[in-house]
């Protein structure tokens, strides 16, 4: 019997893990089981330029379907899995069909959080993870009129600023001190919010939701907590994501605020591996956390891949992402959010500029707006744990790449 590898969740991760898995010789069968109709695609456009630039889903595929025939992977779409059973090897699905498996991929990313279900069923109220999602809100927003978002963490923050593109009139509302607080820490989001406000969005931070009015089922305007009542034709609601731990659960894996995994991505079952937002995994810098970046994504489900085709397993590099907003490029590497002091190049530059927090002379993370060149050498700084001197690397006429040959 040749060997069968059952993928469930057929997006990013899932898909990287099979074209992975056959990129390293992997020659058993690949089922890629997903309960989304469409074609495993890109997440990141669907909170920017697919909102305000017409992109099509073809544009955000993946890959195309003659693709996944070619390399022999069963792709199952608009399919759930019910129940996984490693024990037995195999996977069930919502149909009554079984697929046979030796080993168990969980890709199950992650589940919007929802307002109280009062306010189910209320026109007007959006939220946004999925390609529907993105079409229907695209739909409203080209139509125009009063924007509220709810919670400015990265991806309210991306929509707040596309709706703005798209000529609403937009609010936001954060319930912590600025925008993106976990990514930015308080500096950088006390910018994150002044840059917003000078394009227009009027953002209200320290501030969250009370209540949601509305008048003949639908939307009218929003209650915060403080008291303010903010006029609303669309309500556009972004309070973070729950991972899809379900299927795990129950097949009795450990779970901790995600599925627990190794640094081989393997899960508490040896048979079972995981990859992507659904994961708490070992930190790059110590500890654990779950991560629900792209890039991390892909980097798990490469070494998913490396250890069931048992080739060498990927050197881990640190945590790395972006974001969009205006005319503005964010990207994060690490995390600055527990540095006490920043160190800044060109901070007079309001929309150029690099953030940086050492630790014992190593970089444990680093921001940089419109300045993705810096980026690249800061993370590899990063990645090889090379020590670099505060007064040094503070000083934007010496140029990064210089740390690299320290
Ligand atoms: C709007 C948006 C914008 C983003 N922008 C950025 C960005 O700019 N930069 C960045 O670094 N990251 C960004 N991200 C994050 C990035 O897209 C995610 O980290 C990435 O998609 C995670 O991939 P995943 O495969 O783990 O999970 P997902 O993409 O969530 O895929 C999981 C899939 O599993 C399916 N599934 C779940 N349970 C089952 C089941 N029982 N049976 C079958 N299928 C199942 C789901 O339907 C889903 O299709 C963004 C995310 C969103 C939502």
């Amino acid at each position: 019997m040749p060997k069968s590898v059952v993928i469930v969740g057929a997006n990013l991760a899932g898909a990287c893990a099979a074209e992975e898995l056959r990129d390293m010789g992997y020659e058993g069968e690949i089922h890629l089981v997903g309960e989304e109709n469409a074609l495993p695609y890109e997440r990141p456009p669907l909170s920017k330029d697919f909102l305000y630039d017409g992109l099509t889903a073809e544009d955000i595929s993946l890959r195309d379907n003659a693709f996944y025939s070619e390399k022999k992977i069963n792709l199952v779409l608009g399919s759930r899995v019910t129940s996984i059973h490693p024990d037995e090897g195999k996977v069930c699905l919502q149909n009554d069909t079984e697929i046979a498996a030796d080993n168990i991929v969980l890709c199950t990313g992650a589940k919007l959080n929802r307002l109280a279900s009062e306010f189910d069923g209320i026109d007007g109220i959006y939220y946004l993870r999925d390609l529907e999602d993105s079409i229907r809100l695209r739909d409203a927003l080209t139509k125009g009129g009063d924007v509220v978002v709810v919670g400015m963490g990265v991806i309210g923050a991306e929509v707040a600023a596309s709706a703005s593109k798209m000529g609403c009139k937009v609010t936001a509302i954060e319930y912590s001190s600025a925008p993106m607080l976990r990514c930015l820490g308080d500096d950088l989001g006390a910018w994150s919010k002044a840059m917003h406000e000078a394009e227009g969005v009027r953002v209200l931070t320290n501030t969250g939701l009370a209540d949601v009015k509305h008048e003949n089922g639908h939307v009218t305007a929003i209650e915060t907590t403080t008291g303010e009542k903010i006029p609303a034709t669309i309500v556009i609601v972004g309070i973070g994501v729950t991972p899809n731990v379900e299927l795990a659960a129950a097949a009795g894996i450990e779970l901790d605020n995600g599925i627990v995994v190794d640094m081989d991505a393997r899960t508490s079952v040896s048979t079972v591996y995981a990859a992507g937002d659904v994961t708490m995994q070992p930190g790059y810098y110590g500890g654990k956390v779950r991560l629900e970046t792209y890039d991390n994504a892909r980097e798990q489900a490469r070494c998913v891949a490396a250890s069931i085709a048992g080739e060498e397993q990927v050197k881990r590099r640190a945590p790395w992402y972006w974001t969009d907003q205006f005319d503005v490029n964010i990207q994060i590497v690490g995390s600055v959010n527990d540095a006490s002091d920043l160190i800044y190049r060109n901070r007079d530059g309001e929309r150029s500029f690099t953030a940086i927090a050492l630790e014992d002379s190593l970089i444990v993370g680093a921001v940089t707006v419109n300045r993705p060149q810096d980026m690249g050498v800061l993370r590899r700084i990063a990645d090889r744990r090379i020590e670099v001197d505060a007064a040094k690397i503070a000083d934007d006429q010496i140029q990064l790449r210089t740390f690299l040959s320290a």
